[in-house]
């Protein structure tokens, strides 16, 4: 683990980083607790702090409380008191200020070790249900919600002139693929266009049912098309075997590009706009939304 450790005591910092560095974990030391937090907030790899109650400037409850605040449920961060004056009633306000662990000081090596096994089983756990809760469990894509989440720390980026497409992917006539073959052959259909979706390497997302989208930061019309088109045609060159036979299908895809005063909306209903097109003009095809009304489709 990367870990910071706060204290206003260099011989206790010199004892517990020599001990913490011989277990393997990467190690930042700091006297200064305000300093100590900025580190945090700076650096996201950091999944644990140890902090003794007694720092300046910034006192070690109020520390635990305002990293607590700054990891937020999306940060896996395990905070470990140690203080040399407790008692009971202590111990509760440390653990409700937001730290996960208590040790004496100074602690005792294996005792720290310990510790800290634990700690890094939570950060792992952790990491996992972010992993989860941001997943498609049937293509293993982001979900719509972090898509969403994604997207929209990408245009905060963006800024002026930022250049970036969207594709929404649909599979076509996929209720008469159901009806016909079973949903469980439905449901390798999907996973085999995830499949090329993700091949892209741009972010990719089930958006629901047979419905995909695919943001690519960096590509403007041109480029979003040729990699729209290859998807295209590698979906129309897959086949899905059932016992009896192999299924072919098609998807049809919308495209829109950012334009300067955009919203994540605009971009996905002009998408949407263009895919109704691609529908419209006989499926398993490409159109282009050049603005709301104007769409241009190519086979
Ligand atoms: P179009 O070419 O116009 O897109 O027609 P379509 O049949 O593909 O579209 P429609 O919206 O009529 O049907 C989508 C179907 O997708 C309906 C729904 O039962 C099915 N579906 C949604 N999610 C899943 C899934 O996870 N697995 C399977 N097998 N089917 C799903
Ligand atoms: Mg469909
Ligand atoms: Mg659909």
């Amino acid at each position: 683990m990367h870990i910071a450790i706060v204290d206003s005591s260099r011989v206790i910092l010199r004892s517990v980083t020599e001990s913490l560095l011989s277990s393997g974990h990467t190690v930042e030391s700091f006297t200064d607790s305000a300093k100590a937090k900025d580190y945090v907030k700076e650096r996201s790899d950091v999944t644990c702090v140890i902090t003794s109650l007694e720092v300046h400037p910034i006192g070690g409850l109020e520390l635990c409380w305002a990293l607590r605040s700054l990891a937020g449920a999306r940060r896996p961060l395990s905070i470990i008191v140690m203080s040399s004056a407790h008692g009971s009633r202590s111990l509760g306000e440390v653990l409700d200020s937001g730290a996960d662990d208590f040790m004496t000081k100074p602690p005792d090596r294996d005792e720290l070790k310990a510790r800290l096994r634990a700690a890094e089983r939570m950060v792992k756990l952790q990491n996992e249900l972010i992993r989860q809760a941001d997943t498609d469990s049937m293509t293993r894509l982001l979900n719509r919600g972090a898509f969403l989440r994604i997207t929209t720390e990408i245009v905060q980026n963006l800024g002026d002139g930022g250049v970036m497409s969207a594709l929404l992917i649909d599979i076509d006539h996929f209720k008469s693929i159901n009806d016909r073959h079973g949903h469980s052959i439905g449901d390798e259909v999907i996973r085999g266009v995830a499949n090329v979706l993700r091949e892209t390497g741009a972010v990719a997302c089930r958006f629901g049912g047979e419905e995909f989208v695919l943001l690519m930061p960096d590509h403007g019309p041109g480029g979003a098309g040729v990699i729209a088109h290859r998807i295209r045609t590698r979906c129309a060159g897959l086949r899905i075997k059932s016992e009896r036979e192999t299924i072919p299908f098609t998807v049809s895809i919308g495209i829109s590009t950012w334009t300067g005063a955009d919203t994540i909306d605009g971009l996905l209903k002009r998408a949407d706009i263009a895919l109704y097109a691609a529908k419209r003009d006989g499926r398993d095809r490409v159109a282009m939304s050049m603005s709301e009304l104007v769409v241009e489709t190519v086979s």
